[in-house]
């Protein structure tokens, strides 16, 4: 089943999320929906705030981009309590444009380490703890942002903040376009 994607100003997307157990109601289910909705909505990944749920669950699809990144063919993993341990202080930052499905028609460029340590939970509860890097160390911090409260808009200078301020603005009052569907908070 397709979810709409709950879009800036919404207050879930502001919450801490939460730690989930094995026993989280529908749990299988719920996963193929986060990887159908991602699919639809051209992402590559999907943190469950943005679906309205403050849990701490996130799916990544990177298969979609194995043309140019072979490393990722077939790599679509759940991610489940997952934490961000350390970054790589003595590993380079880097610069990318970043978009987000919660922020239709936004891209700015955002400053990330390339390094990180993670330790998360798999789809059976298997418990990971590893370094990670490349593109998958910067899909995973803007994912596990979300489930902090923050976006990536948080993470840009003041300057280009308030160059986007009107789109930021439009985004409240639900006057953009995309192609999937979302839910905007109705004032
Ligand atoms: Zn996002």
């Amino acid at each position: 089943m397709i979810l709409p994607i709950y879009t800036y100003g919404q207050p879930v997307l502001r919450k801490e999320a939460k730690d989930i157990t094995p026993d989280y109601p529908e749990l299988k289910t719920l996963i193929a929906n986060m990887y159908e909705t991602l699919t639809e909505s051209d992402g590559i990944g999907l943190a469950a705030p943005q679906i309205g749920l403050d849990i701490r669950l996130v799916v990544i699809d990177l298969d979609v981009l194995s043309e140019d990144l072979p490393e990722y063919k077939d790599f679509r993993h759940a991610f489940i309590n997952p934490y961000i341990l350390e970054y790589d202080e003595d590993s380079k930052k880097e610069t990318m444009e970043e978009g987000c499905l919660s922020l239709p028609g936004i891209h700015e460029s955002v400053t990330r380490p390339t390094r990180i340590h993670v330790k998360y939970m798999d789809e059976d509860f298997n418990e990971h703890d590893e370094w990670v890097d490349g593109y998958l160390a910067r899909v995973m911090q803007h994912e596990f942002d979300h489930l902090g409260g923050k976006m990536f808009i948080d993470r840009i200078s003041p300057m280009r903040r308030q160059l986007i301020r009107g789109k930021l603005k439009n985004l409240l009052l639900g006057r953009f376009r995309c192609s999937y569907r979302t839910k905007v908070l109705k004032k």
